[in-house]
This record gives C-alpha cells, structure tokens and sequence, in this order.
C-alpha cells in the first residue's frame, strides 16, 4: 500500500511545454470522472496520508476545490496541487483553496525571466502569473515547494533561477532532469543537454540555495554526476507513492523507476553508490551512452569528502 496517492485529475493545460512527458495525452484523455476520482481517494486514504493532485493543470478543473474538500475529509494529512502555478495568481482562488484543505503547492518555475520559462513553457505571460502565484502563496503563509526542469535552454541560468526562487521565499526546491519521453522525446535533440554539462551550473545552483538554509534536491540526476552534493539526490526521499494515470496505475512508483524508467551502467555495479542510485531517465544513455558516469570509489569519495571539509 501507498503512503502517498499522485492522482492525475486530467490532462488538458494552458501551457505547452517543449520538455512536457505527458505528450499527446491532452488530446486522448479528457479531465477524468469526478466519480472515478472520488473513489480512488477513498479507496487510497487508510493507507496514504498524503495526496497530489496533478495532470496535466489540475487547477483547470472547476470541481478542483470540492475534491480537496473531499479529500479533506476523508482525513488525508497533506494536500498538494502539483501545477504549473498560473492559477495561483489570482488571491482569491489561493484563499478557496486553502480554505478547502489545500496545505502544500509545488508550481513550476523553469527560467529566471520572463522570454526564457515562456519559451520553455510556450505559452506568453505565464511567468508573470507562476511569480505572482508564488508570491500570492508565500502571503498566505503556505509551503511552497517548486520544480524546475533542466533542459539544455536553461540550464546555464540555473544559478540565477536559484537567487530568484530563494528571493521569492520558496521553501523548497528542485531540478529534475528533463524526462525524454512525450514531447520531450520528440523534441530531444533541441530538449536534452549533456548532463556533465549541466553539472557545474546544477552543483552552484544548489549550493546557492543550501546556503540561503532552503531544502533543495535534484531528481534524476546520479549520484557520480554530483560529487559533494549526494545528499539532495531526491529519489531516496520519495515516499512509497502510487500514480493513478491516465491508462494505467503504478502501484508502486519507486518499482517502477528502478524496473522500467530509469537505467543503470556496465559498470554500476563498481560504485559505491550502485545499492541506492537508480541511474539516469533510460532514455539518456540511449541516446548519449554512459560514459559521463563514472562509478564512485570508495577511496575516492572520501578523498572528495576530506578535501570539502577542509
Ligand atoms: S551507480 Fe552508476 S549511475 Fe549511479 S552514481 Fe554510480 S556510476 Fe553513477
């Protein structure tokens, strides 16, 4: 059984991002009954006491605010929307959330400016609106935790997206490595960096946010990539999780990732990081081979250790 449910309420959105894994589901799948909703909650809830609402654009839904309530009061403990934070600009609509039961927000927010998230995401304006949104949540006092994906656009900026969330007041923060699957595999050649480039911006961007005293993480994202940063790698904080989807359910989302997402190396197994590293998304090495992973030897990693402890 799961301790947190992620349940896809629909898939359609007003952002059409270049690194989106759901692809083409917007024009398959509609927003799902709110019957078939209302009871994977109840069926979910004597395990799970966290939930995630998210899509496609959750905050899309009319009835968004009646399921949190429901939610609610079928007793789950923490309740995120999961978005690409547009809605969230409007005052109102943050306090009907609240008000219903809504305690967690995880907006998107890919770029230190304007052009570059609103390229990312396609869609002009929406980083005025996903800034306003997060300040409008911080105002109310809410825990505010973002995503940002790296893609070879921003990965460069990472820093200064970095300053950018701290100034906003984010609580937490992560960069996860751009999934190429849906239009993100599609578009992989103009989507996907080379992670060992990405590396050093990713490494200061997260020792800007650590010494702002914020919790930052990476997702998919090797531990060998990230020498003196392993503790934010995400996947070994990732509740037992189930994802209600839009064709299929995963039972088990940590199963799933080791068996079917992601990928390990010929020479995983010599790592010292082998036992609890997932690897990259499997779509990476496919393309690009595994030679910017580079097993991590005992000897080695304390050496590293010793020397940033000096
Ligand atoms: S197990 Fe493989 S992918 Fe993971 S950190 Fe070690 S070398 Fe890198």
């Amino acid at each position: 059984m799961a301790d947190r449910i992620d349940l896809k309420v629909g898939f359609a959105c007003n952002n059409h991002c270049h690194f989106c894994v759901q692809g083409d589901k917007r024009l398959k799948w509609g927003a799902k009954p709110v019957a078939e909703l209302r009871q994977v909650l109840e069926e979910g809830r004597p395990a799970a006491d966290g939930l995630v609402f998210t899509g496609g654009e959750p905050t899309l839904r009319r009835d968004l605010p009646d399921l949190i309530a429901y939610a609610r009061e079928l007793g789950y403990k923490t309740i995120q929307i999961q978005s690409n934070g547009r809605m969230f600009a409007h005052k109102g609509y943050c306090k009907l959330v609240i008000e219903r039961g809504a305690n967690e927000f995880s907006p998107a927010l890919h770029g230190h400016l304007a052009a570059l998230h609103d390229y990312l995401v396609a869609a002009p304006g929406a980083w005025s609106q996903t800034v306003q949104g997060i300040r409008n949540l911080k105002s109310l006092g809410q825990y505010v935790l973002t995503n940002s994906v790296i893609t070879k656009s921003n990965f460069r900026h990472l820093p200064e997206l970095a300053r950018l969330l701290t100034a906003l007041g984010v609580d937490q923060f992560q960069f996860a490595f751009v999934h190429p699957t849906g239009t993100a595999g599609k578009e992989f050649s103009a989507v996907v960096p080379r992670m060992a480039m990405a590396a050093p911006y990713l490494m200061q961007a997260l020792r800007l946010g650590q010494g702002a005293g914020r919790r930052v993480t990476t997702e998919a994202v090797p531990y060998c990539i990230l020498p003196g940063y392993e503790d934010c790698v995400v996947e070994k904080y990732i509740p037992r999780t189930a994802v209600f989807d839009a064709e299929c359910i995963i039972a088990d989302y940590t199963k799933y990732r080791h068996e079917e997402g992601k990928a390990k190396g010929p020479d995983c197994r010599h790592c010292k990081f082998d036992v609890d590293c997932e690897g990259p998304w499997r779509e990476y090495p496919e393309r690009f081979g595994w030679e910017e992973f580079r097993p991590v030897h005992r000897a080695a990693a304390a050496k590293k250790a010793r020397s940033a402890a000096r």
